[in-house]
C-alpha cells in the first residue's frame, strides 16, 4: 500500500501543528505509524489523497452512525447551511432537537447544548458543584470524559483515594479534589464515600468506551446509583459514546438507571461539533441566568449542527430495527474472529454491545481497568499494521472502541472476517 502523499502532507503538518494532529490518538503514535489523510469518505469507507480505500472501524471515534456522507443528512445540512451558519440568537430548530433528546431520555427534564463533549461534562461538573455546594468528585480510572483539568486525574499512590494530575498543566490543588475508583468493584466507591463528605458528583460512562468496550457487571450500575442517592451525591452518566449508538435511550435504558445529570455528543450533531448537558429540572435551573452557576458558548445550539443531529435523530427513532442490525453484525463477526482466533493460537477476548465492539490482546476476561490495561500492546501494535494494510482501519491503540455504523454491512463484516483469518494466521506463526 503506497502512502507518499500521505507521509508528504504529515511532514509538512508537523511544521505547523504540534506533532502534525490537532487531537493526539490521531498521529498514530501508540503503534509507531504515521497517518493516513483522507480526501473523502463514504459509507463505512475513508478514503486517503494516494487513492487507498479503508473500511472504517473508527467512525469519527463514534460521531457517525448513519455512515459518512450520508444522502439524506448531506441533504439537511445543505438546506440548513442556505439559511446561514451561526446566528448567536434563539431559533426554532434548538426546540426540536431538545424535544428529541428529552423523549427519548426520561431521565432529562431541561436541557443545554454546547459546541463538544468536554463542555458538556466540564458543565455537568460545575453545575453538579454549585447546586450541591460541595467540591469533590468521584470519577472511574480508565473512563474519559474529555480533557476538563477535573478529570484528566489518575489515582494517588498507595492508600490515597485522592487524585493527582494526569497531565501536565493540572493543578495539584484542583486534582486533589477528584477522587477515583474502580469500574466494576462497587467497594473502591463505597471507600471514598465514607472517607469523604464533601463529594458533589461522581461521574460515569456507563458502559466504557475509552478503556477499549468494557460492560458494567450485573447491577453495578445501579449499586452505584444506590450509593450516590443515599449520599446526596448527583449521579453524571456520560453518555458522549453510548447515547443514541447502544439503544435509541442509551446505556441509561438498557440498564434501568435514572442518572441526575446525563452528558451526551458525538451522535447528536450528525458529525458537527456538538455537545448537550441535562437533567432534572431542579438542578438545570441552576444554571444562569436562572441561577448562579455560569456557562455559556457562542457556538452552542449553532443552527447548522442542530439540524444535522435533528435528521440524525429522527432518523434513528424511525428505523430502531437498525440497532439490532448492528448487534447482529457484531455477533456475527465476534463469534468467526475468536474462532478465528483460537485455531492460530491467538490469545483474544471481544468485549461488545450494540454499535462498538473492542477485541482485546489477552487471555483473560477484560472487565476492568486492570485486566485492559496488562493485555498485549505489541501485539495490537502488529494487528493494526496488518489490518491497515489490508483495507482495514481500526483505532490506532488498542484502548478504543471499534465502532460500527448502520453501513457495516454482511459485506463489510465477511471482509473484516476474512482480513482477522489472514492477519491472525501471520501473527499466530510469527509468535
Ligand atoms: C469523546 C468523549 C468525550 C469528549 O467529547 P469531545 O467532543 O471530544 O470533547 C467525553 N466523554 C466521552 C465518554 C467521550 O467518549
Amino acid at each position: 500500500m503506497n502512502r507518499d502523499k500521505s507521509e508528504a502532507l504529515f511532514k509538512k503538518a508537523t511544521n505547523l501543528i504540534p506533532a502534525g494532529v490537532n487531537s493526539p490518538v490521531r498521529a498514530f503514535k501508540s503503534v509507531n505509524d504515521s497517518p493516513f489523510y483522507v480526501k473523502k469518505a463514504k459509507g463505512a469507507y475513508l478514503y486517503d489523497v494516494d487513492g487507498n480505500e479503508y473500511l472504517d472501524y473508527v467512525s469519527s471515534w463514534g460521531a457517525i452512525i448513519l455512515g459518512h456522507a450520508d444522502r439524506g443528512l448531506v441533504g439537511a445540512i445543505k438546506k440548513a447551511v442556505e439559511d446561514g451558519t451561526s446566528y448567536g440568537a434563539c431559533h426554532p430548530a434548538e426546540i426540536e432537537i431538545a424535544q428529541l433528546i428529552v423523549d427519548a431520555f426520561p431521565s432529562i427534564e431541561l436541557l443545554r447544548l454546547t459546541s463538544s463533549g468536554t463542555e458538556a461534562t466540564m458543565s455537568a461538573i460545575r453545575l453538579a458543584r454549585g447546586f450541591t455546594g460541595k467540591r469533590g468528585i468521584i470519577k472511574f480510572r480508565g473512563c474519559y470524559h474529555g480533557h476538563v483539568d477535573s478529570l484528566l486525574v489518575k489515582a494517588g499512590s498507595g492508600l490515597a483515594t485522592f487524585g493527582t494530575p494526569d497531565s501536565d498543566g493540572v493543578p495539584e490543588d484542583l486534582a486533589k479534589h477528584t477522587y477515583v475508583a474502580e469500574f466494576n468493584h462497587i467497594e473502591t466507591v463505597k471507600n471514598i464515600i465514607q472517607e469523604h463528605k464533601d463529594i458533589a458528583c461522581l461521574i460515569i460512562e456507563p458502559i466504557m468506551g475509552n478503556m477499549g468496550v468494557i460492560l458494567p457487571e450485573e447491577k453495578f450500575l445501579n449499586y452505584v446509583q444506590e450509593l450516590c442517592q443515599q449520599s446526596g451525591i448527583l449521579l453524571i452518566c456520560d453518555e458522549v459514546i453510548t447515547g443514541f449508538r447502544v439503544t435509541y435511550g442509551g446505556a441509561q435504558h438498557v440498564y434501568g438507571i435514572d442518572p441526575d445529570i446525563t452528558c451526551l455528543g458525538k451522535i447528536i450533531g450528525g458529525g458537527f461539533a456538538i455537545g448537550a448537558f441535562g437533567g432534572k429540572r431542579k438542578i438545570m435551573q441552576a444554571l444562569a441566568p436562572l441561577g448562579n452557576t455560569y456557562q455559556a458558548g457562542t457556538l452552542s445550539g449553532n443552527p447548522i449542527a442542530v439540524r444535522a443531529g435533528i435528521y440524525t435523530l429522527q432518523y434513528l427513532r424511525d428505523h430502531r430495527d437498525m440497532y439490532d442490525q448492528m448487534r447482529q453484525h457484531i455477533e456475527m463477526a465476534k463469534d468467526s474472529i475468536l474462532r478465528i482466533a483460537t485455531k492460530h493460537g491467538v490469545p483474544y477476548r471481544i468485549n461488545s454491545t450494540t454499535g462498538m465492539f473492542t477485541g482485546f490482546f489477552s487471555d483473560r476476561d477484560v472487565t476492568d481497568y486492570e485486566s485492559a490495561a496488562t493485555c498485549d500492546k505489541k501485539a495490537y501494535e502488529s494487528f493494526f499494521k496488518h489490518m491497515l494494510a489490508e483495507g482495514i482501519f481500526f483505532a490506532p491503540s488498542q484502548f478504543e472502541a471499534s465502532i460500527v455504523t448502520m453501513c457495516h454491512k454482511e459485506r463489510e463484516i465477511s471482509k473484516t472476517i476474512d482480513s482477522y483469518e489472514k492477519v491472525f494466521r501471520a501473527m499466530g506463526s510469527s509468535s
